[in-house]
């Protein structure tokens, strides 16, 4: 038993002041006024107690991709790196790569899933930025990897070349490790592998995407619930053609993915989707490349290509968007300093929201009887502790910076 002591626990339903959380058997055992010793204190005065945070679309961290690396042990790597950002959970999230590249990401990724949290942040399934995307809205996506969704009987290879009926099988045969598959609803029969998808028990989200709204619409009401980084990679929200943006702003039980770095989306547009959204529908992920928490101008891999540490942002070689470079406790402290949310609704869009949509609604919140995933925050919203399943994983007091060793070029 353990007993957090003196500072802001942050509720669902608001904020309890000068409290003690209580940690027992990995679960939230209380959470009350903090007077009187316990004999297993910990001090966290003038600091915060947030839900630790869970990251929907995340590509890799100090030059390791959760895809090119996944060989490599990535997976795993980056979850063991990703408390020192209060992140107590994420996805692990790929670009559009072959058959052969999915399936080792994907197995990697179902055993860390099946290992629990060792040490580090849980792993809950993949994320596949897949194949099925617009070309003309890939971003820093691989062109030659691009496929329509599968014909019926379609064979698993044509002229050579992998085509869309041997992803669908890969995803079929990792069916346990797959939580969300982005695509783009205009392609041909995307409709259909909207409906085969969801049936399979996987969340399908919008993105990647020149749809109309009409299109959109279709493909929510098909079952799409989820939509990747929201007006990036899609055409800009328009008053007389609303297009993808506008169709899953304003369809309920869709959540909207945004990239929360003060770059890729401004934070006026933050707010207006978070007002029309409210904080259940909005999450704030990172879609961090494998450069984040690198120098300026490191470099590292996305998919095949390498990418590198841009002035605000993952870039190619051609300055083409690649991902961001921020981290979960720094989209927190935007979400509470630019965006001017407050600290309840911060945690909503940073634990709450993507824990469901990660089909964990027991995590991301703090509640007697939930898991005790959560994060210490200092007066300024820097990471203190981390803490999954009742464990402290990272504690900034044990060294808050980067080793060289742990960090691969
Ligand atoms: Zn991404």
């Amino acid at each position: 038993m353990v007993r957090l002591r003196g500072a802001t626990v942050v509720c669902p339903e608001g904020l309890v002041t000068d409290a003690a959380l209580v940690i027992d058997d990995g679960r939230i055992a209380g959470i009350g006024p903090g007077t009187g010793a316990s004999g297993h204190d910990i001090a966290c005065d003038g600091g915060w107690i947030v839900p630790g945070f869970i990251d929907t679309h995340i590509h890799g961290v100090h030059g390791m991709d959760v895809l090119a690396d996944a060989a490599a042990g990535a997976v795993a790597a980056v979850a063991a790196r990703l408390p020192r950002y209060g992140v107590t959970g994420f996805l692990p999230t790929s670009v559009a790569c072959s058959p052969d590249d999915l399936a080792i990401f994907l197995a990697a990724v179902g055993a860390a899933a099946a290992d629990g949290p060792a040490g580090g942040a849980r792993v809950l399934g993949a994320h596949l930025e897949s194949n099925f995307i617009s070309a003309g809205f890939k971003g820093a996506q691989p062109a030659r990897c691009l496929r329509l969704p599968p014909a019926p009987g379609e064979a698993l290879e044509r002229d050579g070349a992998f085509t869309g009926a041997a992803i669908l099988a890969t995803i079929d045969a990792h069916r346990g490790a797959v939580r969300i598959v982005t695509l783009a609803p205009e392609l041909p029969r995307a409709l259909d592998l909207v409906t085969r998808l969801t049936g399979r028990g996987h969340r399908v989200s919008l993105g990647h995407s020149g749809a109309t709204y009409d299109e959109a619409q279709a493909a929510i009401a098909a079952g799409a619930c989820h939509a990747t980084h929201l007006f990036n990679r899609m055409p800009p929200l328009a008053h007389r053609a609303p297009g993808l943006a506008g169709a899953v702003l304003a369809a309920d039980g869709v959540t909207c993915e945004i990239v929360a770095d003060g770059y890729h989306v401004h934070p006026a547009m933050m707010r207006v989707a978070i007002r029309a959204k409210g904080r259940g529908g909005v999450a704030a992920i990172t879609d961090a490349a494998a450069v984040a928490g690198l120098p300026p101008g490191a470099t590292a891999r996305l998919g095949d290509a390498t990418i590198r540490v841009g002035a605000h942002c993952a870039e190619l070689a051609d300055g083409t968007i690649a991902g961001s470079i921020t981290t979960m406790d720094a989209a927190f402290r935007l979400l509470v300093t630019a965006v001017g949310l407050s600290v309840v609704d911060a945690a909503h869009l940073t634990a709450t929201t993507p824990a469901a949509a990660a089909g964990r609604p027991d995590l991301g919140r703090l509640a007697v009887g939930h898991p005790a995933d959560l994060v210490v925050l200092d007066a300024g919203f820097r990471v203190r502790q981390t803490w999954v399943a009742g464990r402290c994983v990272w504690n900034s007091e044990g060294g808050g910076a980067v080793s060289p060793a742990e960090v691969r070029s």
